[in-house]
């Protein structure tokens, strides 16, 4: 993994998936793109917006937004790596359930997962 895609300065830009934020939606787990902050939900999640992100942009490398974990992710080669320290918050609140947000998350959401 070179350090292209990579900015530790930036901070990630909220606590939650920015698009589902937006569209009232709920998560499974949380990536945070390390170029430019954006915290999107993983591929489990129904939006994919990590993904999404990492597709419209071209920022190729994320890392878990999840607490306890410190792994990255390149889309260039698809592999897991280990990285620098982002700036903090990293990782979302611990308050903050998974799947999350709180009052989001239907009853039947295992069967919703992808
Ligand atoms: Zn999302
Ligand atoms: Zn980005």
């Amino acid at each position: 993994m070179s350090d292209v895609g990579i900015d530790t300065t930036v901070s990630p830009s909220g606590p939650g998936c920015v698009e589902c934020d937006h569209q009232l939606g709920w998560w499974f787990h949380l990536r945070r793109c390390a170029e430019c902050g954006h915290v999107g939900c993983c591929d489990n999640s129904p939006g994919q917006h990590a993904s999404a992100h990492a597709n419209t942009t071209g920022h190729p490398v994320i890392a878990s937004y999840e607490p306890g974990e410190d792994w990255f992710y390149d889309y260039r080669d698809q592999q897991f790596y280990d990285g620098p320290r982002l700036a903090p918050p990293e990782h979302h609140p611990l308050d903050q359930p998974t799947p999350g947000p709180a009052g989001r998350v239907p009853a039947d959401w295992q069967q919703l997962l992808r």
